[in-house]
């Protein structure tokens, strides 16, 4: 695959800017490929090429759009070995986790997209009015780097299964699945202009979508920060926005609960993916009397997870991502000590040798004031807050700007009551699990919007109302 090109009007094209950006393993620390950094030039282009291409797009039948993709997502499915080995370089994720969490997950949602685009209904009967679902034209579609076909797929393919047409900007540190994906829809023969890819930077690339006349819709996710720039630029033309933004997600312990499997739960929700995950458990809130308890069962279990070469089968942690985030992790570790928390799993790294490997950490008597309370870390770092009450707990669990996830352990009826006080777009109870159907999303400064299932191809439609009765 020649990833020095962009895709643009159903072509692999080559960029106006002759500018590159270097996409490096974590593990190693080595280039394992260049993309362009895309330009002005090349996002008009690709925007052009979008908007041309949305009226016959919208002018196919749904059961043509399901049609196409399907046949690229049987395509990606003859290609696993081809993205996983990709996932594996690009992010640094062991094997073992990116085989299921980074291709056959997203590819399976393409599935579920599928099934819900069947029944999805794009005209309703009112009293004295009928109510069409219609596509909204050109998105923008901004993803970042810690899923990287997973956060696309959440994007585009509700997107185009609605009639809209697609720019992709995928993440500048991540880009390299996105040329794959691509490259089936293409095979697929999907008509030239329908799903166009700009790689580059956010400032550059992520901007001048968020600016351009012809998009009209951004749909984004990153961090909040990120969130709020693109957001007051596409606020100018009044762009419909969507946001899937960061987290820092509670996990509450209630009296009563099981310990083991609220602490495995907390453990694979923030060490897996080394910690990179939007909706992590990493605000872990525990009956102060029960505390020591728990600090063993992390203590004993932390050391399961084996940090090294994400190649080797038996590792379950590979490195960070990059050397910022690396350094952000540090960062904080250091924070976290110096404003009194306990490291009593794990260490501040030292400089990266070889590769940005962390080892999962467990911080303890964090106060929800502290500033790893507060900010996203994104590494394998856990804090375990301690509560007097449960009022106190639910107090602590809601006092965030985040609202992304949550999680509640807890003899059942107490649990279902603590849930509904959550202020939070998902919440997982017990051995409650995620379902691709299911809408995601967060309250508060963790997002606008929903995505997957059906709620996900609602973010895509606008509703127009018909008097004809
Ligand atoms: P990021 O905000 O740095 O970048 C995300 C994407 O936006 C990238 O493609 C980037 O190039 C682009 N971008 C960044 N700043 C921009 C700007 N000012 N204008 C236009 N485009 C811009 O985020 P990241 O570091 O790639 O990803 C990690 C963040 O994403 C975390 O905060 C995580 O919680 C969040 N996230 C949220 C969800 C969710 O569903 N809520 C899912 C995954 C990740």
């Amino acid at each position: 695959m020649n990833f020095e090109t962009l895709f643009i009007d159903g072509k692999w094209t080559d960029a106006h800017s002759s500018e590159r950006i270097e996409v490096e393993d974590p593990a190693t620390l080595q280039i394992i490929a260049k993309v362009p950094a895309g330009n002005q030039q090349d996002v008009d282009a690709a925007v052009e090429a979008a908007s041309r291409a949305f009226e016959p797009w919208n002018g196919t039948s749904v059961s043509e759009r399901i049609l196409i993709v399907e046949r690229a997502k049987d395509i990606l499915n003859e290609r696993l070995e081809e993205i996983l080995d990709l996932e594996v370089r690009e992010l640094g994720s062991p094997v073992s986790w990116a085989k299921n969490a980074h291709v056959k997950g997203p590819i399976k949602r393409i599935e579920h997209f599928l099934k819900v685009m069947r029944r999805f209904p794009l005209e309703e009967e009112l009293s004295k009015s009928r109510i069409l679902r219609e596509p909204i034209g050109v998105v923008a579609a901004i993803t970042p780097w810690n899923y990287p076909l997973g956060q696309i797929v959440q994007k585009i393919i509700p997107a185009m299964l609605t009639g809209n047409t697609v720019v992709l900007k995928p993440s500048q540190n991540t880009p390299l699945t996105s040329y794959i994906l691509c490259d089936a829809f293409a095979q697929a023969g999907l008509p030239a202009g329908v799903l166009n890819l700009v790689t580059g930077r956010g400032a550059e690339v992520g901007n001048a979508l968020a600016t351009h006349p012809k998009v009209d819709m951004v749909s984004f996710t990153g961090s909040t920060v990120g969130g709020r720039e693109v957001s007051k630029l596409a606020l100018e033309s009044i762009k419909k926005i969507s946001l899937e933004l960061g987290g820092k997600s509670p996990l509450l312990v209630l009296r009563g609960a099981d310990y083991e499997t609220a602490v495995r739960r907390a453990m694979d929700s923030v060490f897996y993916n080394t910690g990179q995950t939007c909706a992590a458990l990493t605000r872990m809130i525990v009956p102060r009397e029960d505390l020591p308890q728990i600090e063993k069962l992390l203590i004993e279990g932390s050391s399961s997870y084996l940090v090294g070469d994400p190649k080797d089968e038996k590792i379950a942690v590979g490195p960070l991502s990059s050397r910022k985030q690396f350094d952000k992790v540090k960062k904080y570790m250091e924070i976290g000590i110096s404003e009194g928390a306990r490291l009593i799993v794990g260490e501040v790294p030292k400089d990266p040798e070889g590769g940005y490997f962390v080892q999962p950490s467990v911080f303890t008597n964090v106060g929800n004031d502290m500033t790893i309370a507060r900010e996203e870390i994104f590494g394998p770092v856990l804090c375990l807050i301690p509560y007097t009450d449960e009022k106190e707990a639910i107090r602590i669990a809601n006092d965030s700007i985040y609202g992304l996830s949550g999680a509640v352990f807890g003899p059942e009826d107490k649990a279902r009551e603590a849930a509904l006080l959550l202020r939070t777009g998902t919440v997982y109870i017990n051995e409650g699990r995620w379902d691709a159907d299911a809408p995601f999303g967060g309250y508060k400064q963790s997002g606008i919007g929903r995505e997957g299932g059906l709620f996900g191809l609602e973010e895509f439609v606008e509703i127009k109302t018909i008097f004809d009765k």
